[in-house]
């Protein structure tokens, strides 16, 4: 470290191009410092700095790092602590990247063998282009010391306990999830609904209705210390949301939705945890469908259309949630979550007086209600639905839930008895059997990251990446929930055309092998090769990182019926 402060000393007042020098690697007493990446000027993007820190200068042990849950839950409770800590000594200068109330696995701080691995973000001091040597010295002799004392060395046992224990309940219930055949669970006394539209803190106690399960849904399940949890537990198969509008119906589908992450303590959703494999589909008219086969859904198109391998570069709101539908299902979804609000009409139902005026010949469209069934009796894919609009999904349901006042009630009784005694006279046109499904392969041309002689792959926000001269828009991806997710789904593009991963093996495969090498390595795994240093990356799923390939208006296929 004394050959950084001399380092600082002799460029103090120099150009900032002079910065460039102190590139390297520096032994503090108790971590070893990276500095990984200089900005070129005051205005780049910021510098690059990675942390070692023994793992034994804290109180956490190799032995709480049993499982990568474990790992993922530690060391996001790093990364809040970290941010405290740059909040309270640095004004502008530390970056960590900051997570949401979900616990992902991410860059900001990882474990690796003996130590702890945090990578930071640090605008270094000038005035004007001039080199403020000084104010550098400071940034790293005396404010970065202080925030890795506060946040790590400060970190104290029972706070370690604390993260584990939530982490372990959550992983428990999630393979008691599995074991039982369920597709979700929400415990009493969650706080389901959010402050606002544009933040995912709980709404206040005062002001929040808290989640109680009906009696014919309650559960109990008995942690591994012996605390016992009750709550909503939802079968798989075919399950009904209904209830007024404002009654809270979205609010309980969008608690679902995130539920296939884990979230931290004080959110309100701690126990609301749906099957990892669960992916929302909506409609999003306008955006493009690549080669697939949405024939069990959409045939007969104007003009022969031919809808077992479907192009548009501007779908319709049907034709979008279609083909959402099927690629879902060959990205491995083993759950399909459903809202009338975001959906396509004309793909969820199709009464009986429109079959009378329009006839099924005239219809490419077989709604979503013919369908629903076959899947999960051919395929077994769930479905939850909310359907405040029609009872046409009361025949097939397995289970109806109504929400009044936010409050959750079984009603699948009434909705048989109401199927029984007003009997739909619609006719049923979803044929024998679910249908047919392609095998589709990426190749090379769909993705391109070249922008003039520079390679270009990066996230503009959570909802968009840009590629090259291309946008991909992600906006109706909705379980994306952090940028730094659209970033590591941009960062593994970048890889994959850079390493010519495409053309060999089908969108199923590449997601597998794409999701087994984040598992075996983590995201370093996919880091763009100019840097050691990943930074702000967070770990999506497959599911997420075969949407946004999906998306890619650059797409090309080669398919295969199988
Ligand atoms: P629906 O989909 O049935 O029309 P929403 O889920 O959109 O209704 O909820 C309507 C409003 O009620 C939203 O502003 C939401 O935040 C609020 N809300 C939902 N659930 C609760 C609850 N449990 N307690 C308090 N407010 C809630
Ligand atoms: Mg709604």
């Amino acid at each position: 470290m004394e050959h950084l402060r001399e380092h600082f000393k002799r460029i103090d007042r120099k150009g900032y191009k002079a910065y460039k020098d102190v590139r390297g690697r520096y032994q503090a007493k108790d971590y070893e410092l990276m500095i990984d990446f200089v900005q070129g000027d005051p205005f780049a993007s910021p510098s690059r700095v990675r942390l070692h820190v023994p793992l034994q200068r804290t109180v956490i042990s190799s032995e709480d790092l049993t499982s990568s849950d474990r790992k993922r839950h530690l060391a996001d409770g790093l990364v809040r602590r970290l941010m405290v800590a740059i909040k309270k000594y640095s004004r502008q200068s530390w970056i960590i990247d900051v997570p949401g109330q979900e616990v992902l696995e991410r860059t900001a701080a990882s474990f690796r063998d003996e130590d702890i691995e945090i990578c930071l973000s640090v605008v270094l001091p000038a005035r004007g282009r001039t080199i403020l040597g000084k104010q550098a010295t400071v940034y790293f002799f005396e404010q970065l010391p202080k925030i890795i004392d506060e946040a790590l060395f400060q970190l104290d046992r029972r706070e370690v306990e604390r993260v584990l224990t939530l982490c372990d309940k959550q992983q428990a219930l999630r393979q008691w999830l599995k074991r039982e055949d369920l597709l979700a669970f929400i415990a009493n006394d969650a706080i389901l609904p959010r402050k606002s539209g544009v933040s995912q803190k709980p709404l206040s106690l005062s002001e929040a209705v808290l989640f109680q399960s009906p009696q014919s849904f309650s559960r109990t399940f008995e942690l591994p210390d012996g605390e016992q949890i009750t709550g909503m537990a939802i079968p798989n198969g075919i399950t009904l949301f209904v209830g007024g509008g404002y009654h809270g119906k979205s609010t309980v589908l969008e608690a679902i939705e995130r539920g296939v992450y884990d979230h931290i303590e004080g959110d309100g959703r701690e126990f609301v945890l749906t099957d990892c494999d669960a992916v929302k589909v909506r409609a999003a008219d306008g955006r493009a469908v690549t080669s697939v086969d949405i024939s069990p859904f959409i045939t007969a198109l104007p003009f022969q259309k031919d809808t077992r391998q479907f192009s548009t570069a501007n779908a319709s709101g049907s034709t979008s949630q279609a083909a959402s539908i099927i690629e879902a299902l060959e990205s491995g979804a083993s759950a399909l979550l459903i809202d009338e609000d975001t959906s396509a009409t004309n793909f969820m139902i199709r009464d009986e007086r429109m079959q009378t005026l329009v006839a099924k010949e005239k219809e490419p469209i077989t709604p979503f209600v013919d369908k629903v069934t076959q899947l999960y009796e051919e395929k077994g894919i769930s479905s939850l639905i909310v359907m405040g609009g029609s009872g046409d999904y009361f025949d097939c349901a397995h289970h109806v839930i109504l929400l009044d006042h936010y409050q959750p009630y079984d009603v699948t009784a009434e909705a048989k008895k109401v199927s029984a005694t007003m009997p739909s006279r619609r006719r049923n046109e979803g044929g024998s059997s679910f249908g047919t499904m392609t095998q589709r392969t990426p190749t090379p041309p769909s993705i391109q990251t070249a922008k003039g002689k520079k390679q270009v792959a990066k996230a503009r926000s959570k909802t968009h990446i840009q590629l090259g001269v291309h946008d991909v828009d992600l906006s109706d991806v909705e379980q994306l929930v952090d940028t730094s997710q659209t970033r590591a789904i941009a960062s593994i593009f970048q890889h994959l055309e850079n390493e010519r991963h495409l053309g060999h093996i089908s969108m199923a495969a590449l997601a597998q092998w794409i999701e087994s090498c984040l598992d075996q390595e983590g995201l370093r795994a996919f880091t763009p090769f100019s840097s050691a240093h990943p930074g702000d990356l967070a770990r999506p799923r497959r599911l997420e990182i075969c949407a946004a390939f999906n998306r890619l208006r650059t797409l090309h296929i080669e398919s295969k019926s199988v």
